[in-house]
């Protein structure tokens, strides 16, 4: 076994156990909880040892870094997840690759992402990231939660694009348990109208248990698998 490939395992297996044990502390199933390992700024050669390990679904944030990896990681059989804050004149190139876009926030992206999926066989199904930061703050992603009835009727009328739950960030420097409780309640307001968009993406290697706690279907893990990522973003 090689260094790295030894090192991801130990990873891989420290952050199951921290979603079996936040599961079981929730009294929840740990099926109902799936691992998105985010390989942003790392190599390909990672992407397959992860894959290797029986890792499912990875995250990448940026389109050009995806769109590579993508192509390089073609014989394996992953799920891409698109998490990053997505520009409409990249979005139809992202929908093109992905098999999930997380980072849907805005209506112009409905539109982009509708033209990119319409050569795909399947849907491509999408988030809507909702901002958890107060009111009013120049936020850095999502949508405010008054918005998503919005947006999530713009994706409706997608002909390519499926509505599959909710994506959020915990802000920066606020507390995450608070910011998680307050998304469960945002989400259960989006499910009566949606009851089928049941996906919840929420929580980071720093504040999966708290996400596991108020019903993440879908953890975001990038540094606690592959180390900490050079200090660039
Ligand atoms: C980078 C990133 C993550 C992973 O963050 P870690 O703290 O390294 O686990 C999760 N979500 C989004 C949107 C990201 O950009």
């Amino acid at each position: 076994m090689t260094h790295r490939r030894a090192e991801l395992a130990a990873n891989l297996d420290t952050v199951r156990a921290r979603i079996a044990a936040a599961c079981a502390e929730a009294g929840r199933s740990p099926d109902g909880v799936r691992l998105v390992v985010v390989t942003k700024f790392f190599p390909s050669s990672d992407v397959r040892i992860l894959a290797d390990l029986g890792v499912t679904d990875v995250g990448e944030n940026r389109h050009q870094e995806a769109e590579t990896k993508v192509a390089e990681c073609a014989d394996l059989p992953l799920t891409w997840h698109f998490i990053g804050a997505l520009q409409s004149n990249k979005a139809a190139a992202v929908a093109t690759y992905a098999h999930v876009v997380e980072s849907l926030d805005r209506r112009k992206l409905v539109t982009a992402l509708d033209t990119g999926a319409h050569h795909r066989a399947h849907p491509l199904d999408v988030l809507l990231q909702v901002s958890l930061d107060p009111a009013g703050v120049d936020h850095r992603a999502g949508a405010e939660p008054a918005l998503l009835a919005e947006l999530a009727a713009a994706v409706g009328d997608a002909r390519m694009l499926r509505l599959r739950g909710l994506m959020a960030v915990a802000p920066l420097g606020a507390d995450p348990v608070e910011a998680f409780v307050r998304l469960a309640g945002i989400r259960a307001d989006f499910l009566v109208d949606h009851p089928d968009a049941t996906w919840l993406s929420a929580g980071m290697s720093a504040d999966l248990e708290h996400a596991v706690k108020t019903g993440a279907t879908h953890v975001r893990i990038g540094s606690a698998v592959l180390g900490s990522r050079p200090r660039v973003q």
